[in-house]
């Protein structure tokens, strides 16, 4: 069995307390919300925080409120209040769906917006043990100087698995983010980056605090995801694609990769496409072949690397063809 290791615990209950114990403790720190990330991890020794912060015990960072034009949502607020929540399943249909898909009941009960938001990335040779890790010696991401998968790469390739977060930079969410110096609220698109070690632009001493939805008159949306098992597994593809419609014609569209790069991928540009157009399946099958050149699977993690490739295809077919409200094929 795998035990946690030693640390520190503060429970405080409000943000100014939160981000004061950040900055004292500094990168001997982190925070944890529902634990179903971070508690694994330092199981494995994949991240080794002397000091845990829990952010269960600020009100203010939990629930779902409706504001003038925008939905405001608490990083606390769990997976499964996102996905059952009446005001999001209406209006953000593809968020309580992504939310709805991530694995087990259980986890989603205790697994929270904010904790997906900011998922470690995942890889096939980081995800394991601590003994497993130094047999092979150890990687860039953790304890190591070699990546595994590409030897010669500089950097680390490590797959953002989020469910939420490539359906959050499609919906222009914004994050607000607050640390002891002040706050700031940035486009979830630049809250993460294309850099397995580094794949969040939150610097160490800040806490999310907040995520706001904009209204999304006139658009639909969906998420598509792929995984080894229906009822339990991360992303190793998702979907995120929204059209604004008009009259039949499109008169916007928006498509974002997840599971396929360190970050959410994108590929708004090859959507493009459809927009003045009255949506065929032709267009949409043209989409989707640009958007499968875009996706770029390395082997590292479930799955052959070259089928998921393949598979952005189809399932961003799959996706702009609910959104457009064709038949499938
Ligand atoms: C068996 C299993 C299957 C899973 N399947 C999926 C899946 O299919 N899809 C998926 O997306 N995820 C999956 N997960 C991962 C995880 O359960 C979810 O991503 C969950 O939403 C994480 O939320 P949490 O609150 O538990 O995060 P935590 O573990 O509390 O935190 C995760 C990370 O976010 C940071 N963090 C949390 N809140 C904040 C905040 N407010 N400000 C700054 N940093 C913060 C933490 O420091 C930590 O680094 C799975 C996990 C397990 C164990
Ligand atoms: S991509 Fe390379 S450096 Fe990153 S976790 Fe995997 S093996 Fe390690």
């Amino acid at each position: 069995m795998m035990r946690l290791p030693r640390f520190e615990y503060f429970a405080p209950r409000e943000v100014a307390q939160a981000v004061d114990l950040l900055a004292r403790y500094g990168p001997q720190a982190a925070v944890v919300a529902g634990g179903t990330d971070l508690y694994p991890n330092m199981k494995r020794r994949q991240q080794d925080p002397a000091v845990v912060i829990g952010l269960r015990g600020i009100r203010a960072l939990h629930g779902i409120q409706a504001g003038e034009g925008f939905l405001r949502v608490g990083p606390t607020t769990t997976l499964h209040e996102i996905a059952t929540h009446p005001v999001v399943q209406r209006q953000y249909p593809a968020l309580a769906h992504a939310a709805k898909l991530v694995s087990t009941p259980h986890l989603r009960r205790m697994g929270t917006l904010g904790g997906n938001l900011c998922l470690d990335t995942r890889c096939t040779y980081y995800d394991q043990s601590y003994h497993w890790r130094k047999s092979v010696d150890f990687c860039k991401k953790k304890d190591g100087d070699i990546c595994w998968v590409a030897p010669g790469s500089p950097r680390c390739w490590a797959v953002s698995s989020s469910d939420t977060a490539p359906v959050a930079v499609a919906l222009q969410a914004r994050l607000r983010l607050v640390s002891a110096h002040g706050e700031r609220t940035i486009d979830a698109g630049e809250f993460f980056r294309d850099d397995g070690i580094f794949y969040l632009s939150r610097k160490p001493d800040e806490i999310l605090t907040g995520i706001e939805l904009p209204a999304l008159d006139g658009w639909r949306m969906a998420y598509q995801k792929l995984r080894r098992r229906g009822s339990f597994d991360f992303p190793i593809l998702g979907v995120a694609a929204a059209v604004h419609m008009q009259d039949g014609l499109v008169r916007d569209a928006r498509l974002v990769l997840g599971a396929v790069g360190s970050s959410p991928v994108d590929e708004t540009a090859h959507a493009q496409v459809l927009v003045g157009t009255r949506p065929t399946r032709e267009t949409i099958a043209e989409v989707a072949a640009n958007a499968y050149k875009g996706a770029r699977p390395l082997d590292n993690t479930d799955l052959n690397y070259a089928w998921r490739k393949k598979m952005t295809r189809v399932y961003v077919e799959r996706a702009l063809t609910q959104v457009c409200n064709l038949e499938p094929a």
